[in-house]
């Protein structure tokens, strides 16, 4: 086991972080901005550095400060969380050039799975199902697009082989709109992500979004760990989820995770990661692999029991997987509901200073969160102050919890979004389960208020 771990992250997941070192008895160095020199889990870490200013442009994507930091602090692997540097192939070969453990895959897979395109034709050969469409980018003859898009049949959506978090695409409806929408969503990933390739896939009109867990060692291991529901999303950005997934047949689930853990064995992935899929009339259609721990990790290690943290970490120390498929059992039903400092109706961000601070509890809840009262959330960062998680038997009971919690829980003094889940936990179609990915963005659309 490794000796000491740089935390290259911020906020709850730099503090899950933390708390999984800890837990091995590995001691630990965190790296901030000036904006979180208060927070909770620096003054718990054994070490800390001051990497930059505010802006995540000169701290937390600062590659220099960070490797300095871990050099002058002798850590020995670096966990870079999610979002930030922790899907960026350069970090993790600089990490690894400069003698660091990178606590995730190798940079050429990440590589690999950043490239929306060659993810999709590396997982195609692996035997996963993909979103019929293009084979591979779209060529820059007109009429052979005009071709393609008949064979695909309308409607379709153009996506940037670079993109990522939500943009980068467009849904093209009628062959009039389609040498336009191609043209125009060049332009854009040209300009935002410094790549201009562009591919088409059927547009699905009303799927789920369920995603599978994996975790691999470096000895080609890999076990599925259940899926994820994250069907409720507002501008794509997920709000709840859940695990398992309701309303889906068992064995459908197990064919998918499967290939998902054979694929992971094929190309030598290493560490945790999400294969995610849109699901509609019984199939599973690959989107996208994130190779990195997720911010809904724990509903899976309720169901399972599986720590995913603590596994990211022992696996990047070269220990062999301690599972196996036959031992992964899913248990029970866990909820998560994103919490987020934000006006709960227009949601504008509301930082600023948390007065008061009463977390829930009781059997089956978790609050995985670094606020306290006094707490000032900055401006500067996402707006995720943390996440209330609930365990039962069965669903119900997870909702039951979830809604208990939900009214015990306090944040006084900025806005936060708890109120939409109050009333999601009482949604009709959400107690139903099986919700489109669409849902959320037509049930707030006629939302009084
Ligand atoms: P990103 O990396 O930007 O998150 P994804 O490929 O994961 O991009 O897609 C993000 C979201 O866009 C999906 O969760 C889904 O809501 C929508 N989407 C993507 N591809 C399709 C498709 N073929 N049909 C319908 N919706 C899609």
């Amino acid at each position: 086991m490794f000796e000491k771990v740089l935390i290259a992250n911020r906020g709850e997941i730099a503090l899950r972080i933390l708390r999984a070192c800890r837990e091995l008895g590995v001691r630990t160095v965190v790296v901030h901005s000036t904006a979180d020199e208060e927070a909770k889990y620096v003054k718990l870490a054994d070490e800390s550095v001051c990497i930059g200013p505010p802006p995540s442009a000169q701290s937390y994507l600062n590659v220099p400060a960070i490797i300095s930091a871990a050099e002058v602090t002798d850590a020995e692997a670096i966990h870079p969380g999610y979002g930030f540097l922790s899907e960026n192939a350069n970090f993790a070969e600089r990490v690894e050039k400069s003698g660091f453990v990178f606590i995730g895959p190798k940079p050429e897979t990440i590589r690999l799975m950043g490239d929306k395109v060659s993810a999709k034709d590396a997982m195609k050969a692996a035997g996963v199902p993909c979103v019929p469409g293009s084979e591979g980018a779209l060529p820059d003859d007109p009429k052979e697009i005009i071709n393609i898009a008949r064979t695909v049949g309308y409607p379709v959506i153009i996506k940037a082989a670079g993109g990522g978090g939500g943009r980068g695409m467009r849904v093209v409806h009628t062959e009039a709109a389609l040498i336009n929408a191609v043209n125009m969503t060049r332009t854009e990933a040209g300009a935002a992500f410094g790549n201009p390739v562009v591919y088409m896939e059927k547009f699905l009109e009303n799927p789920r979004h369920i995603e599978i867990q994996v975790m691999a060692d470096t000895f080609r291991n890999a076990v599925w760990l259940s899926e994820r529901d994250c069907s409720m999303q507002r501008r794509h950005q997920k709000v709840i989820e859940e695990a398992p997934a309701p309303e889906i047949n068992r064995r459908l689930i197990t064919r998918i995770g499967d290939r998902c853990a054979e694929a992971c064995r094929k190309i030598g992935y290493r560490g945790a990661g999400t294969f995610e899929f849109l699901y509609e009339n019984d199939e599973f259609y690959f989107i996208e692999m994130n190779t990195r721990v997720q911010v809904e990790h724990p509903v899976t290690e309720l169901v399972t029991g599986v720590d995913i943290v603590t596994a990211q970490i022992r696996v990047a120390a070269g220990e062999k997987l301690w599972f196996r498929q036959r031992d992964i059992e899913v248990r029970g039903h866990s909820i998560e509901c994103r919490i987020c400092a934000e006006d709960p109706f227009k949601f504008t961000p509301s930082p600023g200073k948390i007065t008061n601070w009463h977390p829930p509890g009781g059997p089956g809840v978790r609050v995985d969160s670094h606020i306290y009262s006094g707490y000032t959330v900055p401006p500067h960062y996402d707006s995720m102050i943390g996440k209330l998680i609930t365990y039962g038997d069965t669903r119900d009971q997870a909702i039951r919890r979830m809604r208990i919690a939900l009214s015990e829980m306090m944040v006084d003094g900025i806005k936060t979004n708890i109120p939409l889940h109050q009333e999601l936990m009482q949604d009709a179609n959400f107690l139903k389960g099986g919700t489109s990915i669409h849902y959320l963005e037509e049930k707030l659309a006629n939302r009084k208020g």
